[in-house]
């Protein structure tokens, strides 16, 4: 079978490549991949900053983001063959620790998880995978190849599930949101704040293209300069650029009580914390905290938010779609993207849009 292997930590090492088919255990699933999405982690892989093969080997199946369709399933499993399912990044550590031994691999305490596609165990860019079922999502087949949004969203069901725990340490109501960046996450973390019926605003760089509009239509506010005037005293802010000089304007510019949440990776080397901002954060009662990965829990939650979401919406957050014979083409970005999925099933085969 074909899959898209990278040698992690060596740039220019991505290929397709002639796999043998996987020999699935008897208690695992047998996945034909319908679709793949493209996200800044798998450019990281690609250019050699990020990632790890599986023991023993040089080269990594890439892929994170993924929809498959169910080929086998082992008896008593409660999925069908046919079925779409949103496979799962993170496995628990061999250990395991505290958190990965309840289902709260996301909250890893060791850090000797393994990441599908990332960090040492291989992905989901293979025309076949198999996995243990607990580690697949069921998706709501009238999602169709939309459900290849499930992984990204379940970062935003983490991290909002995490803004609102923090905010609940008081009297919660979400008023006003700031969210940097309008790539896929940004905009996911828009769709999840407008849920909560917040007043959103959205930074970003361009002044066209798809996404003002994309902001505009879940009912958010799209702001193309610097950081906005009305930023100012903002309740939360979701940091979805990983840009240094964006955080460091951001920070500080929350209301009191402010919650500003990072879910952008921010090149190593930057020290952020000035002692005027340790200050404010102590006299206003500030939190800033970091999110990564998700759980079996906000994979449910993406599931349910994604199909309860306009359609056309989604459809248009996937600006760009390839098939695997043009696989390349794919993980060379172009100005207009908001997200690229490559087919490994053609459309048409796939429900919905
Ligand atoms: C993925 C996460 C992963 C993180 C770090 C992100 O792109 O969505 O699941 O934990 O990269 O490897």
């Amino acid at each position: 079978m074909r899959a898209i292997t990278v040698s992690p930590g060596l740039p220019e090492s991505l290929r397709l490549d002639a796999r043998d088919e996987p020999t699935p255990d008897p208690d695992h699933l047998l996945v034909g991949t319908a679709a793949v999405g493209i996200c800044g982690t798998d450019h990281e892989v690609i250019e050699g900053s990020l990632g790890a093969p599986p023991a023993g080997r040089d080269r990594l199946v890439l892929g994170h983001e993924a929809l498959g369709r169910v080929l086998q399933a082992p008896e008593g499993s409660d999925l069908e063959v046919g079925d779409l399912v949103a496979p799962i990044v993170r496995r628990p550590d061999p250990v395991p620790c505290p958190n990965c031994a309840v289902g709260e691999w996301d909250m890893c305490r060791n850090g000797r998880f393994t990441e599908a596609g990332i960090r040492g165990l291989d992905g989901y860019a293979a025309e076949r995978f198999a996995l243990p079922p607990g580690f697949v999502i069921r998706v709501d087949a009238a999602l169709g190849r939309l459900g290849v949004l499930v992984e990204p969203a379940s970062i935003l069901a983490k991290a909002w599930e995490h803004i609102v725990h923090i905010g609940t340490r008081a009297r919660w109501d979400s008023r006003r949101v700031l969210v940097t960046g309008a790539g896929p996450i940004g905009l996911l973390a828009a769709l999840f704040a407008t849920r909560l019926g917040a007043e959103v605003h959205v930074v970003d760089r361009v002044t066209e293209g798809p996404k003002p509009v994309l902001v505009r239509d879940l009912g958010a506010t799209y702001h193309s300069d610097s950081v906005p005037e009305i930023a100012d005293g903002v309740d939360v802010v979701v940091e979805c650029t990983g840009a240094a000089e964006l955080i460091a304007e951001v920070l500080g510019r929350t209301g009191r009580n402010g919650i500003v949440c990072l879910t952008g990776v921010t090149s190593a080397g930057r020290r952020l914390l000035t002692s005027g901002l340790a200050r404010e954060l102590v006299l206003e009662n500030d939190v800033i905290f970091g999110t990564v990965n998700a759980n079996r829990r906000h994979y449910e939650e993406a599931t349910r938010v994604l199909a309860d979401t306009d359609r056309s919406w989604l459809d248009r957050l996937v600006t760009r779609r390839v098939s695997l014979d043009r696989w390349r083409e794919a993980y060379n970005p172009e100005p207009d993207d908001v997200k690229t999925i490559i087919e490994f099933e053609p459309a048409p085969t796939l429900a919905a849009s």
